[in-house]
C-alpha cells in the first residue's frame, strides 16, 4: 500500500473508529436521562428516519463484499446480550409513534465500555469467563433485523479488523453516510436540550 493510501487509512480509522465513538459516548452522557422527553416534531422526526434509513442502506450496500468478514470471526459483534437501540434510537421510534421495546444507554457508557473491554482481556488472557448469551435479535440465519430497521450502531460500527480490511477507495465512500449518522445523533442531541419542542437548531 503506498505511503498516501496508508495515511489515508490512519485518518478513517481515527476518525471513524476512535473519535465517532467517542464523540457518541460524549453525547449520550450529556443527553437527558428519559427518553419520554421528546423535543423533535413530528416533521423533523420523519425526515431524521428518512436520512437513517438512507445512510444506513448506503453503509450496508458499501460494506456488502466485506461480509466474509463478521462470517468468518462468527459475527463476535453480535455475541453480547447489550442492547445495540440506543436512547438515540428511541428518539426517532418514538417521535414516530411506534417506540422501541428495548433500548439501553449501556453501549455508549463508559463505566460498561471499560468494565467489558477488561471482562474481554481477561477472557483473551485466561481464558477464564462464560460466552455471555448473545444479541437478542440474533438467530440461527443472522439478524432477524431488516437491514434498514437495525440499530444505528449497528450500521456504522466496524471493528479493527474489518478496518484493516476495507480498501482506501470505500472509506472515502463510506465517509459520508457515516458523517450523516454522526450529525443525526447531533440534531438529536440539540433537540432534546430544547425544552420547547422546536426544531433543532440548524
Ligand atoms: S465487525 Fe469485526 S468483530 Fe464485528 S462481526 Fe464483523 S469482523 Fe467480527
Ligand atoms: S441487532 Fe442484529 S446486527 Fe445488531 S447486534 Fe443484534 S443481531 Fe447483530
Amino acid at each position: 500500500m503506498s505511503l498516501v493510501a496508508t495515511v489515508k487509512k490512519i485518518k478513517f480509522v481515527a476518525r471513524w473508529y476512535l473519535m465517532y465513538n467517542a464523540r457518541l459516548v460524549w453525547l449520550q452522557a450529556r443527553l437527558p436521562k428519559d427518553a419520554d422527553k421528546v423535543c423533535l416534531v413530528e416533521s423533523d422526526v420523519a425526515g431524521l428516519e428518512r436520512r437513517r434509513r438512507g445512510a444506513q442502506a448506503e453503509i450496508f450496500d458499501r460494506v456488502l463484499k466485506y461480509g466474509k468478514l463478521c462470517a468468518e470471526c462468527g459475527g463476535r459483534c453480535c455475541q453480547e446480550p447489550v442492547d445495540r437501540y440506543t436512547i438515540f434510537d428511541q428518539y426517532i421510534h418514538g417521535g414516530l409513534g411506534r417506540p422501541l421495546e428495548n433500548y439501553s444507554g449501556r453501549i455508549y457508557s463508559l463505566p460498561w465500555l471499560l468494565a467489558n473491554g477488561f471482562r474481554h482481556a481477561v477472557k483473551r488472557v485466561t481464558g477464564i469467563g462464560k460466552e455471555p448469551p448473545p444479541c437478542r435479535y440474533l438467530s440461527p440465519a443472522g439478524c432477524r433485523l431488516k437491514k434498514e430497521m437495525r440499530p444505528m450502531l449497528c450500521a456504522s460500527w466496524f471493528c479493527p479488523k474489518y478496518l484493516r480490511s476495507i480498501s482506501p477507495e470505500d472509506m472515502l465512500l463510506l465517509a459520508r453516510p457515516l458523517k450523516e449518522i454522526e450529525n443525526i445523533h447531533r440534531e438529536i442531541y440539540r433537540s432534546s436540550r430544547n425544552p420547547n419542542g422546536n426544531p433543532p437548531p440548524a
